[in-house]
């Protein structure tokens, strides 16, 4: 009796925020790795030399393992490489199989599962690419892969097929040849350099990139895509943000899925470039078991804000292979596209898109607001469900008379 007595008054207090749990600031703390010093903890090469790159290591550090991950890790390094660093691995939480961080980089038996209609190069990137390492799709912008290596690595990667192979942090083997064909190419004022990981590289030979690039006088515009921010805080050095700084305008694209991956050290390591000037967006993969929820994704967008980061994609994830069991479904993402429209910040709302298959480009999809066009009329819905005329003649000419009353029944 007292206890439903305790539910009844719960009933009239308002509803606790489902999402605030997930929006609060933590670090991502030592886990395993508490008696490595600070200064070791902090470097981001002594991160990268101590990824998790073996089965071994993983189930050493892991013994909650499910045999679907267990198998995964053995075959991995046949297609895509396993690598986790040291900052990120803690941030899993071994006893929870649907850990959102988890399903990201440890690799799963299904990885070799494959549909006729998947791919190996499903945004047809190849059949886009004058020369090795760079794709021309877009009329005035080019993607050029800068290194094939990440800092951990994405079990849903687009470009499964390319990173991980290398041998060094180097530049593209091809990259005379990339810088020469933007060189010719007047038409290329924007240049989004992508990998692999271009913040693998050191300072000086980004520097150097960058200043072949800013010497090329029709290139307007720079953009770098990276998930070291997120993977690897620990690269955003000052020294790093104050070299980038000389080349504005330079943007810079993050990829985050999950607001627990939003740490302390993140949040502080974008902070740095946002202080040096660096506009930032974010892009996020629509992903099963990750963000696959509008509470969650809603929680995502608006801690990025907190970080200064302009929520800018969410991918409909690509049809690659071997990545069915992370593939969530076009009519899951256009309800979290309508669970965010009206429902926060305008800022806070990205464009959802799907990479058309085979090479076709970025298409944004999109909740259906517009319901009819009249010759004189535009019917619309809001974010509560409402419809609203808009009175308009078809051709654009100022309408001096209200159309007439329209029946409900012939708005849809
Ligand atoms: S960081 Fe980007 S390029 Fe690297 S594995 Fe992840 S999705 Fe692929």
């Amino acid at each position: 009796m007292q206890r439903l007595d305790s539910l009844a008054q719960d009933a009239d207090l308002p509803d606790a925020d489902p999402a605030s749990s997930l929006k609060g600031f933590c670090s991502a703390g030592r886990g395993y790795w508490g008696n490595v010093s600070e200064a070791d903890w902090n470097n981001w090469r002594w991160q990268l030399q101590h990824r998790i790159q073996t089965p071994e290591q993983l189930q050493q550090l892991m013994p909650t393992l499910t045999p679907e991950e267990v198998a995964g890790a053995r075959l991995a390094n046949h297609k895509l490489a396993l690598g986790i660093t040291p900052y990120f691995f803690n941030l899993i939480d071994p006893a929870d199989e649907l850990c959102p961080i988890r399903w990201q980089v440890i690799p799963r038996e299904q990885e070799t599962h494959t549909a006729s209609w998947e791919m190996s190069d499903p945004c047809g990137e190849d059949s886009h690419s004058p020369v090795a390492g760079l794709v021309h799709r877009y009329p005035d912008r080019v993607l050029f892969m800068v290194t094939d290596r990440c800092a951990s690595y994405c079990r849903y990667c687009t470009r499964s097929r390319l990173v991980s192979n290398a041998t060094g942090y180097d530049f593209h083997p091809n990259f005379e040849a990339q810088i020469d064909y933007i060189r010719r190419t007047p038409s290329v004022r924007d240049v989004l350099l992508s990998g692999g990981d271009p913040l693998l590289l050191s300072d000086e030979k980004l520097e150097t990139l960058l200043s072949r690039l800013r010497a090329i006088p029709h290139v307007e515009f720079l953009r770098i895509g990276s998930r070291i921010p997120i993977f690897l805080p620990q690269r955003i050095t000052p020294a790093l943000c104050d070299m980038l700084r000389q080349f504005h305008p330079l943007f810079l694209s993050v990829h985050s899925n999950h607001p627990r991956e939003l740490t302390t050290e993140v949040r502080d390591a974008l902070g740095r470039l946002a202080d040096a000037g660096i506009p930032l967006g974010n892009q996020s993969v629509l992903l099963r078991h990750v963000n696959d929820n509008p509470e969650v994704m809603k929680a995502h967008v608006q801690k990025l804000l907190m970080c200064r980061v302009r929520p800018y994609y969410i991918y409909q994830c690509d049809l690659i292979a071997g990545s069915a069991h992370l593939r969530a479904s076009v009519r899951r993402g256009l309800q979290i596209m309508e669970a965010l429209r009206g429902h926060t910040t305008g800022y806070a709302v990205p464009t959802y898109v799907i990479d058309a298959p085979g090479g076709g480009g970025k298409t944004p999809v999109s909740p259906e607001y517009v319901l009819s066009r009249n010759a004189d009329r535009v019917v619309i819905r809001n974010y509560e469900g409402k419809l609203f005329e808009y009175p308009e003649a078809s051709d654009g000419t100022p309408l001096f008379e209200a159309p007439r009353e329209i029946e409900k029944s012939e708005w849809v």
